[in-house]
């Protein structure tokens, strides 16, 4: 997140804090000391303040728990906890992966306001056996009150809230689909961002000021609950298709007994795309090598009808992708290969086509933004592939 730094570890996870949350923690110390000092003028204004202060990290320190709770039942199921941030809104646990089964993600999305409610009960219970007001019983109060807060806001059942997670498991559940858990999380996530949005603004029509904070959660949450429908949308492109799929309709594959002739003529004059090299095929369509175009010029046109393609052949040493590989495992090799392009083999071992890592975001782009227009077809670049 911008704007955040690290201040130590918890329980071995990373702490960060957004400096946004400075404003925050600076804004409910003069709150909380100001409401102390009214209460108990006793106190004097500095005394007022420390435990305004003390209030405000207190409070902060409840939101560590409830995300304490979410990280430690993530980290019972195997899952890395990645780091713990508190900034504006609150806090944030964020995970190298998500929970296998939906009953397991349903206790990951619940555990953290289980803390928060456990809090407030466990303080309401020391609250009830306390028979004066002083400082310490009010801060308690006010601690409790916050922790019930916690729990019930982070129960609205739309992404990205808690409530949202418990709901996208419920769903995944009854589906056995994660997806369709994320993207109707989501919409009612959205849902109730209009509906915060709206809640904020009708004081504007009673002529009275529209309710900034309200306004803006409901903001927060449109952003946020969109995105995640969004990347679940995604995630299902990448894991539903495969690399087969998504091969280049006219790639760049010769066989090995053309002679240059037939090659020139039926591969290299008029085709859309100049590619610069083919993967040169035998009669099993498997790889024997790659032929640089460059490479005929050396031979003399009068003898391109005597010559094939095999003679002007050198041996490449490419991995394959497997045609039944998901598009995600495919760009996750071409990732690790340093490559572009790679070709696409089926279970003999037979060229199906060239797998450009281009063709795959550009389809992932469209899945993002459905009217944007295809971009003209990127410049071929199978040249380091030797
Ligand atoms: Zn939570």
């Amino acid at each position: 997140m911008n704007g955040s730094f690290r201040v130590g570890s918890l329980f071995g996870i990373p702490f960060y804090v957004n400096t946004s949350w400075f404003i925050v923690l600076a804004l409910v110390t003069l709150n909380y000391g100001g409401q102390l000092g009214a209460t108990f003028p006793e106190l004097g204004g500095t005394a007022a303040t420390l435990l305004g202060l003390v209030s405000a990290l207190l409070l902060f320190s409840s939101v560590l728990a409830h995300e304490l709770g979410h990280s430690f039942v993530a980290m019972s199921q195997g899952i890395e906890v990645k780091s713990i941030s508190l900034f504006l809104f609150g806090g944030l646990a964020s995970f190298d992966r998500e929970s296998k089964t939906p009953s397991q993600a349903f206790w990951v999305a619940i555990a953290g306001p289980l803390v928060s409610l456990g809090i407030f009960l466990g303080l309401r219970l020391i609250l009830n056996s306390a028979s004066t007001l002083s400082p310490v019983t009010a801060i308690l109060s006010l601690l409790a009150s916050i922790n019930l807060v916690l729990a019930l806001f982070n129960l609205i059942p739309g992404l990205p809230l808690d409530g949202g997670n418990v709901l996208k498991a419920i769903v995944w559940k009854i589906t056995g689909d994660p997806y369709k858990g994320v993207v109707f999380a989501g919409r009612v996530g959205q849902v109730m961002g209009w509906l915060a949005i709206g809640l904020g603004l009708i004081p504007i029509l009673l002529g009275g000021v529209p309710q900034l904070w309200t306004i803006l959660i409901g903001w927060f949450l449109l952003q946020n609950a969109g995105r995640a429908a969004q990347s679940a949308k995604i995630e299902r492109t990448l894991s539903n298709r495969t690399a087969a799929d998504v091969v280049s309709p006219n790639s760049p594959i010769v066989r090995q007994d053309l002679t240059l002739r037939e090659f020139a003529n039926q591969h290299v004059i008029g085709n859309s795309r100049e590619w610069k090299r083919f993967l040169v095929v035998d009669g099993d369509k498997k790889l024997v090598g790659a032929i640089a175009v460059d490479d005929t010029r050396a031979v003399a046109t009068s003898d391109w009808v005597k010559t094939t393609v095999a003679e002007l052949t050198k041996p490449l040493s490419l991995e394959t992708i497997a045609a039944n590989t998901s598009l995600l495992e495919a760009l996750q090799t071409m990732e690790r290969l340093a490559q572009s392009e790679l070709p696409v083999a089926d279970e003999n071992g037979a060229i199906v086509g060239l797998f450009e890592k281009n063709t795959a975001l550009e389809i992932l782009r469209e899945e993002r933004e459905p009217d944007r227009k295809r971009e003209p077809e990127p410049e071929p670049t199978l040249t380091k592939a030797e």
